[in-house]
């Protein structure tokens, strides 16, 4: 059996599917955002016909202006970094895909316009966005517009408006799912109901999918979820970027908790149409508001300069918007005895994270490759997808280790502490204090938390003694142990 690092390994290559066997009859994809189009990609290699069905009406799918948020995508108004390995996979599916987005307007940010702060000090070496090439910065709309775009232009995939609403079994598999066509103002379903036939599932309904009430209605078991409570808001607005007031592409800044401070995060990114789209958060009851002065206090008042003086002095372009989530979720798919087959999922539907790490796309870009990984082998499609989950469990414990060992050090967050917590808990805080200041740690760190490596590639006995000397030798302050994450 191969190890976590390995199959991690694997699926973050890059090279497309040589000869891909179709397999599939009838692929059916239940929600049409980043995560859906991704798989729907892969399933065109491997498929005869691909249907997405998507509840939000998003008009002509291949055209590329006007990308605005969406009802059903509620987090779209909000900061979406691309880490490294969610590009690198567009890349692999989308040839050219970087280079289209540029065009576009997509910012690539300059290195020297990239700043990370801690407790308002800047760090030396900030997350290294650029470690397998440029990096790239747009809004969460632009970003999904132009993958729908591409993905529009396969022949054999289709996109319908509709609301999907439970699935059809027959003799322990997936044989179909029924839907509402079209969708009122509201969300709810309009059209008479109807049934797509198919011969293989795919949900990517995001967060809330309803999947586990849909198998508990064929008297199915639903996949086990764990949750930690993270109580996150988001406040975020737009602003017109101007060169008189800063010069800033990308900045990440922490406030870490201590004895009388309150954690906050804060995110600047310059995105398409000259704009920068900024970010505070708060934990627990330190919730920002949808107030503009609230916003402009916060980034004044918590971070440093450089967003008092967006906030104050720029033209913010429509209003402050608010998210709240309440939990980073995973469904235990790998874990269920009784799943039927010709059923998988992925993305935010098998695991949600603090999202201030950045890692949704990306994951579900992973996914993607785990269903490109076991469509190739040629599996039993009329056994359950045992060998994909497999495969996707490894990038859900990925992000879940890197995402809750930072999140457990908040004073509100309690738990569920996995087994060695201290240990990884401790580790994980001397590499981040040390990368600093030092290129090859900040080095192996980036590729950990922009999900290019396991996060067991720091666990090396090298990578901590290196760590340990580097500590040794370090003169500066100790940060404290809450600052074991970086921003992405
Ligand atoms: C505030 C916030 C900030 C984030 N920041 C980042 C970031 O910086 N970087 C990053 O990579 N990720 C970020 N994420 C995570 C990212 O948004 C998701 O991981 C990513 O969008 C993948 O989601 P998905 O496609 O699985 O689900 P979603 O994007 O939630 O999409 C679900 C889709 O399913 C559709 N749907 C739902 N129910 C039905 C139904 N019954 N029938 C048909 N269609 C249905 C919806 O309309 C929607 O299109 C952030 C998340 C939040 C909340």
């Amino acid at each position: 059996m191969l190890s976590p690092s390995r199959v991690f390994a694997e699926l973050s290559e890059t090279g497309r599917p040589d000869d891909p066997r179709r397999v599939i009859g009838r692929a059916v994809v239940l929600g049409g955002s980043m995560a859906g189009l991704l798989a729907a990609r892969v399933l065109s290699d491997h498929a005869d016909q691909v249907v997405i069905i998507e509840r939000d009406d998003i008009g002509p799918a291949a055209d590329t202006t006007g990308f605005e948020p969406r009802p059903g995508v509620p987090q779209g108004s909000h900061v979406h970094a691309l880490l490294p390995s969610g590009q690198l996979q567009l890349e692999r599916w989308f040839p050219g895909f970087a280079d289209e987005a540029v065009a576009a307007g997509a910012v690539v940010p300059d290195p020297a316009a990239v700043r990370h702060y801690v407790n308002g000090t800047q760090r030396r070496y900030a997350n290294d966005l650029t470690i397998r090439g440029r990096a790239l910065s747009a809004t969460r709309p632009f970003l999904e517009g132009l993958v729908r775009a591409r993905v529009a232009q396969l022949a054999n995939v289709h996109i319908v408006h509709g609301q999907a609403a439970g699935l059809v079994m027959t003799g322990g598999k997936v044989t179909g799912v029924h839907h509402h066509p079209g969708t009122s103002p509201d969300g709810g379903a309009t059209g008479v109901p109807q049934t797509e036939p198919a011969d293989f599932v795919v949900d990517a309904m995001g967060r809330s999918s309803r999947l586990g009430g849909w198998l508990a209605e064929h008297g199915l078991p639903s996949p086990p979820v764990r949750r930690m409570p993270i109580k996150l808001t988001y406040a975020t607005a737009l602003f017109r970027r101007d060169p008189q007031i800063s010069d800033i592409d990308v900045a990440f800044a922490q406030a870490l908790p201590a004895p009388g401070c309150v954690a906050r995060i804060g995110g600047i990114t310059a995105v398409e149409d000259d704009r920068w789209i900024m970010l505070v958060a708060g934990y627990n009851e330190d919730r920002p508001s949808r107030e503009r002065a609230d916003f402009v206090s916060r980034c004044r008042r918590d971070f440093p300069a450089v967003f008092g003086d967006i906030a104050e002095r720029g033209e913010m372009l429509g209003d402050v918007v608010t998210y709240h989530q309440a939990d980073s979720r995973r469904r235990d798919f790998h874990a269920l005895d009784g799943l039927p087959a010709g059923l998988i999922a992925v993305g935010d539907a098998v695991a949600s994270f603090n999202p201030v790490y950045g890692q949704g796309m990306a994951a579900a870009s992973l996914h993607a490759s785990a269903l490109s990984a076991y469509l190739c082998r040629d599996p039993r499609l009329d056994e359950p997808a045992a060998g994909y989950f497999a495969m996707v469990r490894v990038v859900v414990d990925a992000a879940w280790q890197t995402s809750t060992t930072a999140d457990l050090a908040l004073p509100h967050v309690d738990g569920p502490y996995p087994p060695g917590y201290r240990l990884i808990a401790g580790l994980a805080n001397l590499i981040f204090m040390t990368s600093a200041d030092d290129r090859e740690l900040n080095r192996r760190l980036s590729m950990v938390t922009t999900m290019l490596a396991h996060p067991n590639s720091l666990a090396r006995p090298g990578v901590l003694i290196h760590a340990a000397l580097a500590r040794l030798k370090s003169r500066g302050p100790a940060v404290s142990s809450t600052a074991r994450q970086e921003l992405p």
